[in-house]
């Protein structure tokens, strides 16, 4: 690839939750052409709010809406809790500091974020007007003379594009690499990540002291349980109760190909039984969901995953995603997918003005810092 067509990088990014939002942010920002390309119909991966509805007595439909993955932002890193006071000042999340009635000595209480209205909305405000294909999984790459190219599951191919930038957990993103980055490909194929049940269900209002449970998992299926409805920005149908409740990741694991069925049955049972004695719960919904890649095993430091991003600039791939950023900040989740992120559009963006810094005017302003321009703009 000429030093030209590295200056207007052309860029896909494949996977469109907050790992790869954050990177296409900084990425669009710094005038690079991003495409952004995900499976799913939205945006915001495990940062997801899924909705229901169901006809009432009267035939009329009644509507609901459950964080059924990432529950909320904990925010341990000085800039990103920056940027998150900055998001929050702009309306782009509120802060949650929600009663948990614990099993366990009370957690460390950190600043806690959620976005609104729904959890999408950080990864959307983060794309902003970086073009998106939706509905669109890619099945393999292809490279040739002029770059790589995304092909989909039903054969349509898009590119060229000067590097691609895989943005999604271990397993998914270890297929794609197959046969183009063997010892990466091989690597992620080792990456562990835990499964998770959710149940998402309505029942009656109920006095319930808390807003969300951390149960003894030694004695319950259940890890967490929150009222959705009492989270800041959502809300029920009149006179009802929204709840996400998480399954152990142990649980999940022994159940993985259990029937939705009895799955929603156990939980419903194990809902049942964190409440005051003698509530007789009236179920208006239930649903459940299972995620096979929920969140990275402990510990995820593995000798593969000792950076917060990948970048092999003669290939023009890079790797991002929560399961490397937490390796040298201790950080998780969310946290951990925008750190990790970032920390791959710095090392693109540093590498192309390394390669064109012949041509730079010796006055050009050095390039902010992708950690400073998240979410600058929202100040
Ligand atoms: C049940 C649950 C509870 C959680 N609770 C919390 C919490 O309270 N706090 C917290 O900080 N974190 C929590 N997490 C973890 C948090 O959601 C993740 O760490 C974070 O959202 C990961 O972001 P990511 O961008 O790395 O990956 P993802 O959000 O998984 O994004 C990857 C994207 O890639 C897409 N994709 C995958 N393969 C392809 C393909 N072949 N082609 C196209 N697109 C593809 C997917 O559709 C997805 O949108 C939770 C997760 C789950 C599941």
């Amino acid at each position: 690839m000429s030093s030209t067509s590295q200056v207007t990088a052309r860029v896909a990014v494949i996977g469109a939750g907050i790992a790869g939002a954050t990177c296409a942010a900084s990425l669009s920002e710094a005038g690079l052409a991003v495409t952004l390309f995900d499976k799913a119909r939205g945006t915001g991966g495990r940062m997801a709010t899924r909705r229901a509805e169901w006809p009432a007595a009267d035939g009329s439909l009644v509507r609901a809406e459950f964080d059924h993955g990432a529950q909320h932002i904990q925010a341990r890193h000085p800039r990103f809790k920056a940027a998150m006071r900055r998001a929050a000042a702009a309306g782009i999340v509120a802060a949650w500091a929600p009663r948990v009635h614990a099993a366990w000595p009370a957690p460390v209480q950190r600043e806690s974020w959620v976005p609104l209205p729904q959890m999408p909305a950080l990864a959307r405000h983060l794309i902003g007007e970086t073009p998106v294909h939706l509905g669109f999984q890619v099945q393999r790459l292809q490279r040739s003379g002029d770059g790589w190219r995304v092909v989909s599951v039903d054969g349509s191919t898009e590119g060229p594009f000067d590097q691609v930038l895989l943005a999604m957990p271990p397993a998914q993103a270890a297929v794609l690499l197959a046969g183009h980055h063997d010892r990466w490909a091989d690597g992620l194929a080792a990456l562990r990540m835990e499964p998770c049940w959710t149940l998402m269900a309505v029942t009656q209002d109920l006095d319930w002291p808390w807003d969300a449970c951390e149960p003894d998992i030694r004695r319950s299926p259940l890890a967490w349980v929150a009222r959705n409805d009492r989270k800041p920005g959502r809300s029920a149908p009149s006179g009802m109760a929204t709840w996400v409740a998480h399954a152990s990741a142990a649980w999940s694991a022994a159940q993985l190909e259990a029937s939705p069925a009895a799955v929603q049955a156990a939980l419903s049972q194990a809902l049942a039984a964190l409440l005051p004695m003698g509530t007789k719960l009236q179920w208006h919904h239930r649903a459940v969901q299972r995620w096979r890649y929920a969140v990275p095993a402990q510990p995820s430091a593995t000798s593969v995953a000792d950076s917060e991003c990948w970048w092999d600039a003669r290939r023009g791939l890079g790797v991002c995603g929560d399961f490397l950023g937490g390796a040298a900040a201790s950080a998780g989740g969310v946290e951990a997918a925008w750190r990790s992120g970032d920390e791959l559009a710095d090392t693109l963006l540093a590498a192309l003005d390394h390669e064109t810094a012949a041509a730079r005017p010796l006055d050009e302003q050095p390039r902010v810092q992708g950690q400073e321009r998240f979410l600058a703009h929202a100040a």
